[in-house]
């Protein structure tokens, strides 16, 4: 093991229940498959001898069952095979899940299946674990939801947003979740403090639309939920756990790798008896992210959007007026003019007033989202269609340009800011 910086073709062989930890080189992708056994990344099995080819800085593990060889052609920063995982543990909490599945499905009035929430602090392997328990139940024909609570590093769309999506196949290793049609809310930031109101209006909105979806819909009720959340759990962010395991009706909280997190919400979710919590040991795999690293992939996350994962897409640059485009920004502000207020009141700002922004020069480089609100006074309860990036801001002819992932009309002239930015490089 150790730091490799070989690049010819080599095999790994794996015995049974152990797992290959791979960080890809920063300059050049990775090309792996599988050459016999069977092995999984992320929940996800290999299909074999088919070569897969990872971006730079991917960090992944293949794990095997019953053993396998690997072949690998590329550099890495670091492989080495680990026999040490949480990997059985994982796998016994998805045979429990599946049996709720199968009684939820097969009770008369089909009920409720698990509706799973993983917590922890950053870098415990949360969205890990939440893959997992997506692409093993998927695999075994369930359809589950996943909805991601993390505006800093979700998996679903760009950062600044939380978003559910059903999961119907196993998730793929490189590509990540397909995006059919996932729900997506706009908050505009990446850390929750930045207005805690509007991300638990927007958590409420996101959980009230899935109820309603499930209430129609059998397979995705009895598939239930696996919810990921923010690694923020001290202070407000515990408190904001609460409210997220509160509002969707978790009743499985998985814990990662923090023994007070855990002991704070059995206690506290002992009043209620059919929520299940339980302690999970956090794998030796998962690898600590500087904030600096956190920041990089988030931008890379945009790019994504825009480009696509191996650059595949192609948006568009388009050009309108000021005239033709809304933009609105989202608390902040006070509610009245002093002028309106009783003498001595203090003007108090309002965090969900959607309030229009002059547009300037201050929007070079911000990424708005598309909303499909009617109305302005529908925006915080809208979802999004998808963002645009502006690119530049002609302040003599009143004319923007803006990246799109497609060309033509936007799906609504309501666009919403926050403080997501993006440098193109
Ligand atoms: P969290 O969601 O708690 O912040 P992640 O699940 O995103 O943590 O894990 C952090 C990083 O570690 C990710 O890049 C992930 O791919 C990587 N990782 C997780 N588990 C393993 C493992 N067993 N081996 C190698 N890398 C891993």
């Amino acid at each position: 093991g150790g730091a490799g910086t070989a690049s010819a073709t080599r095999q790994v062989k794996l015995e049974k229940e152990s797992e290959l930890r791979i960080e890809v080189a920063n300059d050049t992708p990775l090309r792996l498959r599988l050459l016999n056994g069977t092995a999984e990344i992320f929940g996800t099995e290999l299909p074999p001898q088919i070569w897969l080819t990872f971006p730079p800085h991917f960090k992944f593990a293949v794990f095997t069952w019953y053993g396998a060889t690997i072949e690998m052609d590329g550099s890495t920063e670091t492989d080495y095979t680990a026999d040490e995982t949480p990997m059985v543990s994982y796998v016994n909490v998805h045979a429990v899940l599946d049996g709720r599945r199968n009684q939820a499905k097969a009770s008369p009035e089909s009920s409720q299946g698990p509706r799973v929430i993983v917590v922890g602090p950053t870098d415990s392997g949360k969205s890990t674990l939440s893959r997992m328990l997506l692409s093993w139940a998927a695999k075994q024909g369930w359809k589950p939801t996943f909805v991601d609570l993390d505006i800093g590093q979700g998996s679903i769309t760009a950062p600044g947003c939380i978003a559910a999506t059903p999961i119907e196949l196993p998730i793929d290793p490189v590509e990540g979740i397909s995006l059919e049609m996932p729900l997506v809310y706009f908050y505009g930031h990446t850390t929750p403090s930045q207005n805690v109101d509007l991300y638990k209006a927007l958590v409420k909105e996101l959980a009230q639309i899935l109820e309603r979806q499930f209430t129609g819909n059998a397979e995705s009720r009895a598939s239930g939920m696996v919810i990921n959340t923010m690694g923020w759990i001290e202070g407000v962010g515990y408190e904001l756990l609460l409210h997220a395991i509160d509002t969707f009706n978790a009743n499985v909280v998985l814990v990662l790798g923090q023994e007070k997190l855990f002991s704070m919400l059995r206690d506290v979710l002992k009043s209620k008896p059919n929520v299940d919590v339980l302690k999970l040991q956090k794998s030796g795999g998962v690898v600590s992210r500087s904030s600096k690293f956190r920041q990089k992939s988030r931008s890379y996350r945009i790019r994504e959007y825009f480009y696509g994962i191996a650059n595949d897409l192609s948006p568009h640059s388009n050009i309108a007026n000021f005239s033709d485009l809304f933009v609105y920004r989202i608390g902040g502000g006070p509610q009245a003019p002093r002028s309106a207020l009783p003498i001595g009141a203090d003007p108090v700002a309002n965090p969900l007033r959607v309030a229009p922004v002059n547009i300037d020069r201050d929007l070079l480089h911000v990424v708005l989202a598309v909303s499909y609100a009617q109305e302005p006074d529908q925006i915080v309860s809208s979802n999004i269609a998808g963002f645009i990036y502006i690119t530049d801001i002609d302040l003599q002819r009143r004319k923007i340009t803006y990246l799109s992932p497609t060309a033509g009309e936007l799906p609504s002239k309501y666009l919403v800011m926050g403080t997501l930015t993006w440098l193109e490089t």
